[in-house]
């Protein structure tokens, strides 16, 4: 099954830099190099990606990789219709073919030989070689490959082999400075610079704690929810619990233990 999205967005998504990783993906881009960015969840990964793409004016196709996803999930294969079979692109070879930025998301999920099918794209061949119909495609100057993935505590056991990611730029990605984000939520949620303020006083306050058995701390992404919560009328502690404290674990102690930073600073 085909999971992608290809988006044309006419205007560019709002993103807040956090430092130099436009210019360097302008620069990639220029480059024909292809990107890797890793990075905790809800960081603003995809968001980065949305917005280089417009800015860029070319579409974008996300693809987001889970650990049934075969190199035809990717390249394409041949489906039966009325009229016999045909050859159908997947979401790789339709971005090679369009010249389209193609983003895959969390690909350190996909099967190991999936990402092999990336190999030819991603260096100085940039090809796409589709063994079923004996096609070349060679990517136009527009085309270019964007993979992500979370290093984070659940992917120890999961890696990127050396021979793909040594064909990759690196972006880290981490939580936005305090400014930053407080500026991200007040533009995503529509709310003032005082709640967004005490959203990331305790975002900092939540992101010191270590000794929980937390697989990954507070994101943007809950920041953001939180704050629209409040906006649409629910209290700050409500609001808190549903998108903060009851988000980021099911074990009830930890959930005390979240719940008393939240009290302590909202
Ligand atoms: P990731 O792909 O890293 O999991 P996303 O890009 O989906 O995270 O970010 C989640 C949400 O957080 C976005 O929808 C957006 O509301 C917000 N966000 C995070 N970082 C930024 C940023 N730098 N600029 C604008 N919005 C951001």
């Amino acid at each position: 099954m085909d999971h992608s999205e290809i988006e044309h967005l006419k205007q560019v998504p709002f993103y807040a830099p956090q430092a130099g990783e436009v210019a360097l993906f302008e620069h990639a881009f220029a480059q024909r190099l292809p990107v890797l960015i890793k990075g905790p969840t809800g960081c603003g990964k995809t968001r980065f990606v949305e917005h280089m793409a417009a800015r860029l004016g070319r579409p974008l196709i996300t693809v987001s990789c889970h650990d049934d996803l075969s190199a035809a999930d990717l390249v394409g294969r041949h489906l039966i219709g009325e009229q016999g079979t045909v050859w159908t692109d997947g979401p790789l070879a339709r971005a090679v073919r369009t010249g389209a930025i193609c983003y895959l998301d969390e690909v350190v999920e996909a099967r190991k030989d999936t990402t092999v099918v990336l190999h030819p794209l991603a260096d100085d061949r940039r090809v796409l070689p589709i063994e079923r119909t004996g096609e070349v495609l060679v990517a136009p100057p527009g085309f270019m490959l964007v993979i992500s993935y979370n290093p984070g505590y659940q992917n120890l056991l999961k890696s990127l082999k050396p021979s793909t990611r040594q064909r990759f730029i690196a972006m880290t990605f981490g939580y936005p400075d305090a400014a930053v984000e407080r500026a991200i939520i007040g533009a995503e949620a529509g709310v003032d610079a005082v709640l967004a303020g005490r959203l990331v006083d305790l975002a900092t306050a939540l992101r010191r704690l270590t000794d929980h058995d937390l697989e990954e701390t507070v994101s943007t992404r809950l920041l953001v929810m939180a704050a629209r919560l409040v906006a649409s009328g629910l209290t700050l502690t409500q609001a808190c619990q549903a998108a903060i404290v009851d988000a980021l674990t099911d074990d009830a102690e930890t959930a005390i233990a979240l719940n008393e930073v939240v009290l302590a600073v909202i």
